[in-house]
């Protein structure tokens, strides 16, 4: 690999890449039954995959077709034929498939019931199953009623409707997968900017001079990204990398749709500043402490117009010392400078990040520290500049704007209760977390889960199967089935089986990570049986659970429930009007706070001090993380990670490590942690030394659940590990090359 990052081997043969076209052609065999369908939702549909949105095959940022194998692979979910339900009659049978062969039965078509004692699940008809999750709810005090969305392609329709219905019932504990991944991100910038939302636009990026990821991995997670990364290149961009591990999709990617690429390879990162897992905020604020001193560092009538707070912030980390933040980082001070004079040198910036900075108990503070950085430097606003928290689900930024969170602000309470003509419930509501740490310790009767499965996706297995065994009365809103789903009632579990986005009647939205919320109409083709949208189920539900004020949670149609957001959330004006494909409205602009004023009470943007974490390294020990491959969330779809050639069962580790530890690539391995293990085979990979990666959810077995980011309720996904080495078995030899993301 020369310093371009271009291969000398035309198409990577011979190198650990996804192989594009193969699996093209793949997916187009296995959605052969219902191609024209696939076809159309392709060419029409917003993709239901990443936040990076689409219109069809298209977007907003560069010319050309959009499209990537992530959403390829999802394609399957939405052409799929109906499970058989007798199937579910007796789930002892299903109790030994994996979650990837449970979904591959094919999509639920009936409404089903399961009882306590009971073998399976028996059909019942719609009216019943309505009926009957009425009753229960209105049996069940409001304060032990809980709901939880997931972000599997779940529109902001039905996110809208299901917190509603939540409080239509007397209860705010409703939450959305957002929780998981960028809760931290959400609550630092409303915080100190004011709105939880990216700065920027990915047109923005294409006359950047510096794009700097943090603990992020968008070749694999939002594969389009590198197209634009490449355009920006062309026109003059730097690319950065802060991450324990240098990411193989970063060394170079193969961009399927742009010749030269395709047969090449791109390189697209220029610097690499190598930091321990959980370092990054050590090393913002070394950054920070840096820029205090260049010249030329701190932008100073951008903090003088438009920010407060600077003085403590710097006061703050002038006390760090740098043994500390080296120490804290994994980064020397003179790798610290080097970033800062980096961002002096190429003063329009964007940073993006992703859970590689906010999936930690100090995540909220991590990217209190990564504002800072981006105020000192004038970022927020500033043309070709921003913040981007980018995001893995279609769903997830939409999800809280439109109010599918526990907590509610003076303001929304005052706005919602005029336009919903009723009154909000005062108990405050639970987060994701809480309510499974409250389910599982019996404080919840009534739990309403829509897609999502807390066995794979939360730390602490335990718990989290007592929080779904618990509950008298489970509800699962889902288009296929999950091992969740075959938990044993403590009394009575419903499935409720439910519509694609592309099915949905009227069409729905989404919002993408740029906040362009993005219409995607209703694709004509086959139907599932009797499956229906989220949305009219849970409203409905709801309105019989109160009949007397039932027509107070019933909308006639997505188009209703989008007039009706246009006026409870103000941001989203404009909703309404999406009502044809590659309809789009973006809030707030291509740049929000553009004009100089933030949205936050003074109209400032405002600086933190920002303390280092408390974090001992046991000794003995290794900063384990987990990451995704070839998966959507939970949902593994390759066994092998086409960029670096791992499988599930690798556990990445640097060379050094493998040497101090006398382990080999290949070799069977234990990793322990104080609440389980986890056991697979060492993978020598270019990480940080003592930093390891394994695969989620594969090592979700050594994280306790007990880690959580105190002001966001994000949960920690990593853990400090012992290393055992279980014999010396070694791996065939990897062809010449390979190179294992070496480049
Ligand atoms: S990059 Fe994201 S939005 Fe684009 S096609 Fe792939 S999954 Fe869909």
């Amino acid at each position: 690999m020369g310093k371009t990052g271009r291969s000398p081997v035309p198409f990577g043969i011979t190198r650990t890449k996804p192989h594009h076209y193969r699996e093209m052609a793949r997916i187009a065999w296995e959605n052969r039954d219902e191609l024209p369908f696939a076809w159309r939702i392709l060419r029409k549909g917003v993709c239901d995959g990443c936040a990076l949105g689409t219109k069809g095959l298209r977007d907003w940022t560069i010319d050309g077709t959009h499209l990537c194998t992530v959403r390829l692979e999802l394609l399957r979910l939405n052409t799929m034929p109906a499970l058989d339900p007798s199937r579910l009659a007796d789930v002892a049978s299903l109790s030994s498939l994996t979650s990837r062969e449970l979904r591959g039965l094919g999509r639920l078509s009936k409404p089903m019931v399961r009882h306590r004692g009971e073998p399976g699940f028996e059909p019942l008809d719609w009216e019943d199953a309505l009926n009957l999750a009425a009753r229960r709810l209105r049996q069940t005090d409001p304060a032990r009623i809980a709901f939880y969305l997931t972000s599997r392609g779940i529109p902001n329709e039905t996110y809208y409707a299901a917190q509603k219905a939540a409080r239509f019932l007397g209860t705010n504990h409703v939450d959305n997968a957002a929780r998981l991944c960028h809760a931290a991100s959400t609550a630092a910038m409303k915080d100190t900017l004011g709105y939880g939302a990216s700065t920027t636009s990915y047109r923005q990026w294409i006359g950047s001079d510096l794009i700097v990821f943090f603990g992020s991995n968008t070749p694999n997670n939002q594969p389009v990204t590198t197209k634009y990364l490449d355009a920006a290149k062309k026109r003059g961009a730097t690319i950065a990398v802060v991450n324990p591990y240098r990411e193989p999709g970063y060394v170079r990617y193969w961009i399927p749709s742009l010749f030269g690429s395709a047969l090449f390879g791109t390189g697209i990162a220029d610097h690499w500043f190598d930091v321990d897992t959980g370092g990054d905020l050590a090393f913002l604020n070394g950054v920070f402490k840096a820029l205090l001193d260049e010249p030329g560092g701190v932008d100073a009538d951008f903090v003088h117009d438009r920010t407060r707070g600077v003085e403590e912030a710097a006061a703050e980390v002038r006390r760090q010392d740098w043994d500390a933040l080296e120490s804290s980082s994994g980064a020397s001070r003179e790798r610290i400078r080097d970033f800062a004079r980096l961002l002096i040198r190429k003063p329009n910036a964007h940073f993006v990040w992703s859970m590689g900075l906010t999936q930690h108990a100090h995540g909220t503070d991590t990217i209190r520290a990564l504002v800072n950085v981006a105020l000192a430097r004038g970022l927020p606003g500033r043309a070709f500049s921003g913040l981007m928290p980018i995001r893995g689900h279609s769903g997830v930024q939409g999800g809280a704007e439109v109010g599918c969170v526990p907590d509610v602000d003076a303001d929304r309470r005052k706005r919602w209760e005029q336009v919903w003509g009723f009154s909000l419930p005062d108990r405050k509501g639970l987060s994701a977390v809480e309510q499974i740490r409250a389910a599982a310790s019996g404080e919840i009767d009534a739990f309403w889960i829509v897609g999502g499965n807390f066995l794979e996706t939360l730390p602490d297995e335990e718990r989290n199967r007592a929080a779904l065994e618990r509950p008298a009365f489970r509800v699962h809103q889902d288009i296929v089935l999950s091992s969740s789903m075959l938990v044993p009632p403590s009394d009575t579990v419903l499935l409720l089986p439910a519509e694609t986005r592309y099915e949905t009647a009227g069409g729905v939205t989404e919002t993408s990570t740029e906040r362009r919320i993005l219409f995607s109409p209703e694709i004509p083709g086959r139907r599932i049986a009797s499956a229906r949208p989220e949305w009219i189920v849970i409203t409905e539900a709801a309105a019989r659970t109160h009949p007397e004020r039932g027509h107070q949670i019933r909308f006639s149609s997505t188009q209703a429930i989008r007039n009706e957001i246009r006026d409870a959330v103000p941001l989203y004006s404009g909703i309404d009007r999406l009502s044809r494909a590659g309809d789009a409205v973006q809030w707030g602009g291509e740049r929000l706070y553009a004009e100089g004023r933030f949205a936050t009470p003074d109209g400032k943007a405002h600086f933190s001090p920002v303390p280092l974490p408390e974090r001992p390294r046991p000794v003995g020990t290794y900063s384990v993380s987990t990451r995704r491959g070839r998966q959507f969330n939970s949902m593994v779809q390759r066994d092998i990670d086409p960029l670096n050639g791992a499988t599930r069962e690798d556990v990445l580790m640097s060379k050094e490590d493998a040497r101090e530890l006398g382990v080999a690539d290949g070799d069977p391995i234990r990793l322990v942690s104080n609440c389980g293990e986890f056991r697979g085979r060492a993978f020598i990979a270019p990480i940080k030394s003592g930093n390891l990666e394994v695969y989620f959810p594969e090592g979700m077995a050594l994280l306790s659940g007990e880690g959580i980011d105190p002001e966001s309720h994000e949960p920690d996904y990593n853990a400090w590990v012992r290393v055992e080495k279980l014999g010396a078995m070694g791996r065939p030899p990897l062809p010449p090359g390979e190179g294992r993301g070496e480049g």
